[in-house]
């Protein structure tokens, strides 16, 4: 493992083989029975002690997140531990509060119920971006359901999972939560694995669409969120100033390596060249470098490929396109890129029409709202946007036009722990957070009582 601020060994993790996943669905297999009959208040109890123990221990697993996947610490303490304890106590809470259809007698001399079930053994594959945060949004609503799980964390991130299998063997039964390290090699055997029921990936649309065909094999259930390329409307009736401010704050949050990043902005013409201008004297104010300084707002790429693949779309940049702050690798060791505002780009270009995960924000400009709605809409993706107008009427109309699972409006990437997060079209299907995730992790059983 590299720390991605300075490019050096940090520490060393397994690789899993097939073998060890074989292991691992084993032990999940063996704990299925006993922990999907324990009630929603014991798995509850659980879950709350995994919250506390995540919050007493933040220093430390900070420190180790923010070396390991070279997130700036003050920003991983700030958002992301007090949300990823709320999300475990929401689950936590919610899987005793389940709601359905009543049973009843709805053909005469019969009852019949409605039972939600565990689907069984999960596989949980997790991303880099956010290791931790990740991890607990799968394994919170799995295993609150009474599922049992075999996770497998991103290859150059698995530091901070491992640290909470740890936490959570001192709460949970043996084998009801395993984790494998590695790369394809475990991924593919956890798809693939005949006694898996279900697999969840957060990840590329490439890894998903691969990860669906062959989870059709044993016609597994699927759970895929799969990225996105979201879509920024700034009107020209907006206070710019404060607008910009959130508007760059969200697109180079985790140096723009976050699914939902504010990272294509359509500007109105009147207002096209103050966003492009505005945006690049944000980006300007970010201080890169050491990622334990609390005065660090931007971190590195991931990884050396991670920082590749981003320059590889501004190499590629068409002619025209303007460059008009970044674009460099800074002096600074480790994988870092500087704050890049892209203008003067239309709706075919790559750098509009495919994911970048990085530091990089693209403008365009749009003169009425259908062109608006038609890009911001047009490219494959569809896991969230953003509408910025004072008019309410346009808010709502545009809102409702836009294919994406979220819409926020004058404002983005704000999440709450009770509202679902996922994608339309090829950001995938199924849903993080909320009751939706829980639902996702249970099979609905029909049992008919006759009367007689
Ligand atoms: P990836 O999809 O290759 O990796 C995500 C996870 O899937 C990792 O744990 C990886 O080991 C696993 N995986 C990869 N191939 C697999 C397979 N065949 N079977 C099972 N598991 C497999 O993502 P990446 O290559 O690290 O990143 C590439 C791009 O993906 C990024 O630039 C970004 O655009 C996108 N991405 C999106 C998210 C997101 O939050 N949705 C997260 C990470 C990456």
């Amino acid at each position: 493992m590299l720390n991605p601020a300075t490019g050096e060994a940090i520490a060393e993790a397994p690789a899993s083989t097939a073998a060890d996943v074989d292991r691992a669905v084993a032990a999940a297999r063996g704990a299925f029975e006993g922990w999907a009959r324990t009630t929603p208040a014991e798995r509850s109890l659980a879950l709350l002690r995994i919250a506390d123990a995540l919050e007493r221990d933040a220093d430390e697993i900070a420190r180790l997140e923010a070396t390991n996947a070279g997130k700036p610490l003050q920003a991983f303490k700030d958002d992301e531990i007090p949300f990823m304890v709320d999300n475990l106590r929401f689950f936590a809470g919610a899987a005793r509060t389940m709601e359905g259809k009543p049973a009843g007698e709805y053909l005469e001399g019969y009852t019949s119920m409605v039972r939600r079930e565990p689907v069984g053994v999960v596989g949980q594959i997790a991303p880099w971006n956010y290791p931790l945060m990740m991890a607990v949004w799968k394994i919170g609503p799995a295993l609150a359901t009474g599922n049992t799980v075999v996770l497998k964390p991103a290859p150059t991130t698995p530091l901070t999972s491992l640290r909470l299998a740890g936490l959570a063997a001192q709460h949970l039964p043996n084998g009801v939560l395993n984790v494998v390290a590695g790369g394809t090699e475990p991924g593919a055997a956890l798809v693939e694995h005949p006694d898996v029921d279900m697999v969840s990936l957060t990840g590329s649309v490439e890894t998903g669409k691969w990860v669906a065909a062959h989870a059709a094999q044993t016609l597994k259930r699927v759970h895929l969120e799969l990225g996105g390329k979201a879509p920024v409307i700034v009107f020209d009736d907006v206070e710019l100033g404060s607008a910009l401010e959130t508007i760059a704050g969200t697109g180079y949050y985790n140096a723009g390596q976050d699914c939902t990043a504010a990272t294509r902005v359509l500007a109105a013409g009147d207002v096209y060249d103050d966003v492009v201008g505005g945006l690049a004297e944000q980006a300007r104010g970010l201080v890169m470098g050491d990622t334990l300084a609390a005065d660090t707002t931007l971190g590195p790429l991931n990884s050396r490929r991670q920082r590749e693949r981003v320059e590889g779309f501004l190499e590629r940049a068409p002619a025209r396109a303007e460059v008009v702050t970044g674009g460099h690798e800074p002096e600074l060791p480790g994988f870092f890129l500087e704050p890049t505002v892209v203008a003067n780009l239309q709706q075919d270009d790559e750098l509009v029409q495919r994911e970048i995960f990085g530091p990089v924000i693209t403008v365009q400009r749009f003169s009425d709202e259908g062109d608006a709605i038609a890009w911001a809409n047009g490219t494959p993706y569809g896991l969230a946007s953003s509408v910025w107008t004072r008019d309410l009427g346009r808010a709502l109309r545009v809102a409702n036009a836009l294919r994406f699972g979220c819409v926020w409006i004058n404002d983005h990437i704000p999440l709450v722990s009770e509202m679902p997060h996922g994608g339309f079209k090829e950001s995938g299907y199924g849903k993080d957070l909320s009751v939706y995730s829980l639902e996702d992790y249970t099979v609905v059983k029909h049992v008919m009582a006759s009367l007689s």
